[in-house]
């Protein structure tokens, strides 16, 4: 029986399974910068995001971050939580880059005096406007009590990740988390949702300032797959299968 597919996102895809609580994300190869105006197939992206979002879920499950995750199912699928997405791309920025630096010009590689939080609302169609906690609560994206978990969420979230990194000798420079609600019997609880990924994060080796993300493809600078093999093997990542 094949699987109903529920999404279809840029980089992944959803689909039901036989519980109504659980579904099954898919990591595509495809690699989309600028809105879809640039895309690629990049062999094996798919496969490493896989592993290295799991790796990452877990490590936060383990330090209290309730999350989606629940096995790897496959390569490329693991079984996830069904949960009712926040429509908020929730960025933690703690050294300005891409189109931080652009808005602020602020030189990219400076430090910011204190982490920032930002919110774009997930809205292809209007290139994923900045939003603020007065939009979200306004239109009804994210009520109050909302917003606090999702913002006290990501400060947690970006000290274990920055911790993570930094042993492994990686700066993490900033990163894109998004939530859900996940219901269950009468109870309805914000957790994290989506992917961490090289991807979803800004990773700069510590000694070279290289980059070990998504700008190789933004920004054309090639070997996207080497990097992310970086960032799963000094995370001790099994890759024996890729
Ligand atoms: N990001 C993402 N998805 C998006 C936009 C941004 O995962 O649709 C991540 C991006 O990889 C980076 C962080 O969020 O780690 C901040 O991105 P920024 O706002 O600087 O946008 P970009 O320059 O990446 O377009």
């Amino acid at each position: 029986m094949s699987k109903k597919i529920l999404y279809e996102g840029k980089a992944k895809q959803l689909y039901e399974t036989e519980k109504p609580s659980e579904l099954i994300q898919f990591f595509k190869d495809d690699a989309t910068a600028f809105n879809k105006k640039k895309h690629e197939i990049i062999d094996s992206k798919g496969v490493l995001n896989n592993l290295i979002s799991e790796y990452i879920f877990i490590y936060l499950d383990k330090n209290n971050i309730s999350n989606h995750f629940i096995k790897r199912l496959s390569p490329r699928e693991q079984l996830i939580k069904r949960v009712e997405i926040i429509p908020i791309e929730v960025v933690v920025r703690n050294i300005a880059a891409g189109t931080f630096s652009q808005r602020f010009g602020i030189d990219e590689g400076k430090h910011l005096p204190k982490t920032l939080i930002e919110f774009n609302l997930k809205d292809d169609e209007n290139d994923d406007p900045l939003v603020s906690e007065e939009h979200m609560k306004v239109f009804g994206w994210a009520k109050s009590d909302e917003i606090e978990i999702m913002k006290k969420n990501a400060l947690q979230i970006n000290m274990l990740l920055s911790d993570l990194f930094k042993k492994i000798n990686i700066t993490l420079v900033d990163f894109k988390i998004e939530f859900g609600r996940f219901h269950s019997k009468n109870v309805s609880e914000i957790i994290l949702a989506d992917e961490i990924s090289p991807d979803s994060c800004r990773l700069w080796d510590m000694s070279s300032n290289e980059k070990l993300d998504k700008d190789r493809f933004r920004r054309n600078i090639g070997g996207l797959i080497e990097a992310y093999k970086e960032v799963a093997t000094r995370l001790e990542i099994d890759l024996s299968n890729i």
